[in-house]
C-alpha cells in the first residue's frame, strides 16, 4: 500500500521473509534481528502506522486471537511470552507500519530497558 513501506512489502510478498503465519487480516513473520530465540512480528495486512492510528475497523480481537494462535501452534504458550507494541521515538519504533513483538524462549528481564 504505502509506496515505501517495507512491512507493506513484506506482506506483499515483495519482499522475503518468513512466514509463521497467515490469515485474513495478519501476517506474522520471524523478525530478522531477534532478541530472544523466538522473535515473532505480527503484521496487519492494511497498513496503519502505529497504535495512534487505529480506528474502529482495527481487527482487534482477531489480533488477540492470532497471537494466542501462533503462541500455542509454535508451543510456547505454556512456558509464557511477551508482546511490546513500540510507539514512537521513545520507545524507539523503527518502522512506520504497526507491528507486535512477540518474543519467547527464554526468562526475560523486567523491566525493560
Ligand atoms: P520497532 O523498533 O518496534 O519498530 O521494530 C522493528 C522491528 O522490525 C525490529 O525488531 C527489526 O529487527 C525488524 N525488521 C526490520 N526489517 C525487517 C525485515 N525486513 N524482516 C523482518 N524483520 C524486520
Ligand atoms: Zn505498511
Amino acid at each position: 500500500m504505502t509506496e515505501e513501506c517495507v512491512f507493506c512489502k513484506i506482506v506483499e510478498n515483495k519482499l522475503p521473509s518468513t512466514k509463521v503465519y497467515e490469515n485474513s487480516d495478519f501476517v506474522v513473520i520471524k523478525d530478522i534481528n531477534p532478541v530472544a530465540p523466538i522473535h515473532y512480528l505480527v503484521l496487519p495486512k492494511r497498513h496503519i502506522p502505529s497504535v495512534l492510528k487505529i480506528d474502529q475497523e482495527f481487527p482487534s480481537n482477531a489480533l488477540f486471537e492470532t497471537i494466542k494462535r501462533v503462541a500455542q501452534k509454535e508451543g510456547f504458550s505454556e512456558r509464557g511470552f511477551r508482546i511490546v507494541i513500540n510507539t514512537g521515538p521513545d520507545a524507539l519504533q523503527s518502522v512506520n507500519h504497526l507491528h507486535v513483538h512477540i518474543i519467547a524462549g527464554r526468562k526475560l528481564g523486567w523491566p525493560p530497558g
